[in-house]
């Protein structure tokens, strides 16, 4: 049973967690901007191992060294992004989860990077840069 769903904008590719997220968080990069091509993206953090896609997950793109993103194949919407500095998480973008109001980010990453005009009132912690330090403490400890 999964406990998330999801799916890309047409449809053809589906997205499965069968774990709670171990981070929710927004980032105000230019990358995420331009990949989503929204004023600012949110991801939810989950274990690789605990998430499947149908019929797979699509185009791998990689223009950062250490980043690999993923795209529907069918429609190019943005599916997921991984981290070689974040071993063993994948982050899915928060708007292909059906469940996407049950999980509330905690953290603004890259906040210097935000756009002026875009005024969040929350209460989620605030990184200027990456919010790499706090990631990495919910991540999945690599195997020894
Ligand atoms: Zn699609
Ligand atoms: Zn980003």
């Amino acid at each position: 049973m999964s406990k998330f769903t999801g799916r890309c904008y047409c449809g053809a590719t589906k997205v499965f967690a069968k774990e709670e997220p171990k981070a929710v968080t927004y980032c105000h990069c230019d990358d995420c901007r331009r990949v989503t091509g929204a004023p600012l993206a949110a991801f939810a953090a989950f274990e690789n191992a605990t998430v499947s896609f149908e019929p797979n997950e699509g185009r791998s793109v990689t223009v950062n060294h250490g980043v690999t993103r993923t795209f529907c194949q069918a429609c190019g919407s943005p599916l997921t992004g991984r981290y070689d500095y974040l071993p063993g998480m994948v982050y899915i973008a928060l708007g292909v989860l059906d469940q996407a109001d049950e999980l509330t980010p905690q953290f603004h990453a890259h906040e210097s990077n935000r756009l002026p005009w875009l005024k969040i009132d929350d209460k989620c912690k605030r990184m200027a840069t990456s919010a790499r330090e706090a990631l990495i403490a919910v991540s999945v400890k690599p195997k020894e």
